[in-house]
């Protein structure tokens, strides 16, 4: 049997979420957090962009703070996986992987995307990301890698934007095929403008070391070596819940831009990198604090705390 409805269940302890929470405790709300420890600020070896930290701060250092912050002001934060969520009259109903249940007046879907990770032939793919020389995110880290030799795997139009946007730290960018170039002649020429080299042929082998990328070409006889690889394989939105409730999304399965203001449904809101937009930390947070907020109104409006002119 699931308890009287809480006011507030938020899904996903990311900067969103964890955010979303602490507003939500400092509004005196009854609020939970479920989520099955897959934020992707997690893996962030250090990030410099994150306003506030000049000299940078470990994503897992930045995520226990803000659990901290969070848990000081109320917000009962959990570790569970939550499959599915529905609508009952009045509230949305959550069930737990383990079986469990959570009713809440209203929800935050604060869920990320899972990244698309590039297969290492040798070396450890979380020291790489670690080490400096395997990245994921141009505009969290472009900068750290100024004048440095840069490769961005996959040579379709997606790989050559990245390259282009690299360009701005370095002359020494590089294009490698996953498996074959899949680019128009405008395209290369683009590329070509910048300076920006694309490889032909195959990739056979990714060797991680600790400070370098090796990338072997196939029919070369040397491995190629970089600083740092950004692979250009993006990433899924984890926007199944919100689907199941009705809500629609873009042609990449986010949620529109439109779910941290306004809400996909009634007391339903989604906010940070599900949302279509930046995936940035401080995205997360901003949309954070207006889900929650846009939630709290509503739970006013809905119980009839708000002045009469305002509704
Ligand atoms: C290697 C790397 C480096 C990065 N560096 C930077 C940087 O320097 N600066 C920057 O601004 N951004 C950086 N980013 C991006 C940043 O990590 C994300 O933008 C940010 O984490 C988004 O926050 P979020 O709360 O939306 O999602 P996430 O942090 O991914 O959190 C999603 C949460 O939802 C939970 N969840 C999802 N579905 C369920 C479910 N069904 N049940 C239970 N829980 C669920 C997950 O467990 C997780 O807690 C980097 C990303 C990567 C991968």
């Amino acid at each position: 049997m699931a308890d009287t409805p809480i006011d507030a269940l938020v899904v996903g302890a990311g900067p969103a979420g964890l955010t979303a929470a602490m507003y939500l405790a400092r509004f005196k709300r009854r609020v939970r957090v479920i989520h099955d420890g897959l934020s992707r600020a997690l893996w962030v070896p250090k990030t410099r962009n994150v306003p506030g930290f000049p000299e940078g701060i470990t994503g897992e250092a930045l995520i226990a703070r803000m659990d901290d912050h969070a848990r000081r002001y109320g917000a009962d934060i959990r570790s569970g996986h939550i499959v599915s969520c529905t609508r009952k009259d009045g509230y949305v109903r959550a069930e737990l992987a383990d079986g469990g249940t959570i009713d809440a007046r209203g929800l935050i879907l604060a869920t990320g995307v899972a990244t698309h990770l590039a297969k290492l032939d040798e070396g450890d793919h979380d020291a790489a990301v670690r080490d400096g020389v395997l990245r994921y995110c141009p505009i969290c880290d472009g900068f750290e890698h100024r004048d440095e030799r840069i490769a961005v795997l996959g040579s379709d139009i997606h790989g050559a934007a990245e390259a282009m946007f690299l360009r701005q730290f370095s002359r020494h960018v590089t294009l490698i095929p996953k498996w074959q170039v899949a680019l128009t002649a405008a395209q290369r020429r683009e590329l070509a403008d910048r300076d920006i080299l694309v490889v032909e042929g195959q990739v056979e082998r990714l060797i991680a070391t600790a400070d370098e990328m090796l990338v072997h070409m196939g029919g070369e006889p040397d491995p190629r070596p970089f600083d740092i690889l950004y692979p250009a394989f993006g990433s899924t939105p984890r926007s199944d819940l919100a689907k199941a409730l009705g809500a629609v999304t873009d042609t990449k399965d986010c949620l529109p831009f439109h779910a941290f203001s306004d809400g996909l449904l009634p007391g339903v809101y989604a906010a940070g990198d599900v949302v279509e937009g930046l995936d940035q930390i401080s995205v997360a947070m901003g949309q954070g604090a207006m889900a929650a907020t846009r939630l709290h109104n509503w739970l006013r409006e809905t119980d009839g705390h708000v002045m009469a002119d305002r509704r």
